[in-house]
């Protein structure tokens, strides 16, 4: 399953004030219209996942409405794979201002996941991968979407800049939810906020229009973030399920079966189709994105000089790059090239999460 979201309630200066006109219509009715419009688009597509198409209600007064979706999501045991939020996506149009990016879409996402326990935080952290949640993972994912189908120079390009950080500096949103149930969610927003035009009442004061209105949206800008979801939707769906149980061998193997090296072993992911192939991606620990790829099939096997092991649908390769110095991930390819999010390695066995 794969999601898309924005919320549908609106706010004034305060709160409070529930009887003055409060539009909304970049925070969020910009974040509906992309949820409305990947429904509109990719209902005619017949894809190998369900797709989920969202607005929620209450995001001002304290996530509740995601809250409650996601709630329900953990409760009745979704295969969630990806949650996309929209949050604030209308481009803003404010006269004046000469900085604003309409080629540039911020994803934010969060570092460790904010559902981690204390134990697998420690983990983590030991392990170097304060990088690298699902939720991050999804965020790169994107970005290698933009690459194949929203890159520039096209008039229609639109460039995801990938923000390490959970959300804008001291703010939060609906992806927080999901997050907190444990779910990879990311934030799409603008390049640049303008405060004039969101959480303000209508008003002309000194010369100056608050209020967030209909004028300051650009709606190009808007339909390319929308096509940037309905492509990451679309690939995220065609592409073969995540693999799981991806990991390096228990100690003392991970060590003594070559420092210099990774042997790195895992699973297909429930209802792989057949032809799923498998690809190695790394980068450097001071990288923010993978660098490196090459097909699982190209590497030799640990043990029995085989690609794929004895048992179905199990994999294991060793690869002549030592894990001191980069991270590595596992990600699911079709035939077509549409891949899975990578997934990185834990040394065996991976600390369990309590229920
Ligand atoms: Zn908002």
């Amino acid at each position: 399953m794969i999601l898309v979201t924005g919320h549908y309630d609106s706010r004034n200066s305060t709160n409070a004030d529930t009887h003055a006109e409060a539009p909304g219509a970049n925070d969020d009715a910009s974040g509906v219209a992309v949820s409305l419009e990947c429904a509109r688009a990719l209902t005619k597509l017949k894809l190998p996942a369900t797709l989920i198409f969202v607005a929620v209600a209450g995001e001002e007064q304290g996530l509740y409405g995601s809250k409650h979706l996601a709630d329900r999501a953990k409760q009745e045991g979704w295969h969630l794979e990806a949650v996309l939020n929209n949050d604030i996506v209308g481009g803003n149009r404010s006269p004046g201002d000469k900085f604003q990016d309409p080629h540039a879409v911020r994803v934010f996402s969060e570092s460790v996941p904010a559902s981690a326990p204390p134990e697998e935080i420690r983990r983590i952290l030991q392990l170097g991968y304060e990088s690298d949640s699902p939720s991050r993972e999804l965020s790169r994912a994107i970005a290698d979407v933009a690459r194949t189908y929203t890159g520039r120079p096209a008039p229609s390009a639109l460039d995801p800049v990938l923000e390490f950080r959970r959300d804008r500096f001291l703010r939060g949103g609906d992806d927080s939810s999901f997050n907190q149930d444990g779910f990879a969610a990311v934030r799409f927003t603008e390049w640049r906020e303008d405060f004039n035009h969101q959480h303000q009442n209508v008003r002309v004061e000194e010369d100056i229009q608050y209020g967030d209105l209909l004028k300051f949206v650009d709606f190009d800008y808007v339909a390319r973030v929308a096509r940037l979801n309905a492509a990451t939707m679309a690939v995220l769906a065609d592409a073969p399920p995540a693999p799981v149980n991806v990991q390096y061998p228990p100690p003392p193997q991970v060590f003594t079966n070559a420092l210099n090296n990774a042997a790195i072993e895992w699973d297909q992911g429930p209802g792989a189709p057949a032809g799923t192939h498998f690809e190695i991606v790394w980068r450097p620990l001071a990288a923010p994105d993978w660098q490196r790829s090459i097909p699982a099939e190209r590497l030799g096997a640990v043990t029995d000089g085989k690609f794929a092991s004895t048992a179905e649908g199990h994999f294991s390769v060793q690869i002549p790059v030592s894990k001191d110095n980069v991270v590595f991930g596992v990600r699911a390819i079709d035939a077509h090239g549409h891949r899975s999010p990578a997934v990185v390695p834990w040394p065996a066995p991976r600390p369990a999460r309590p229920e």
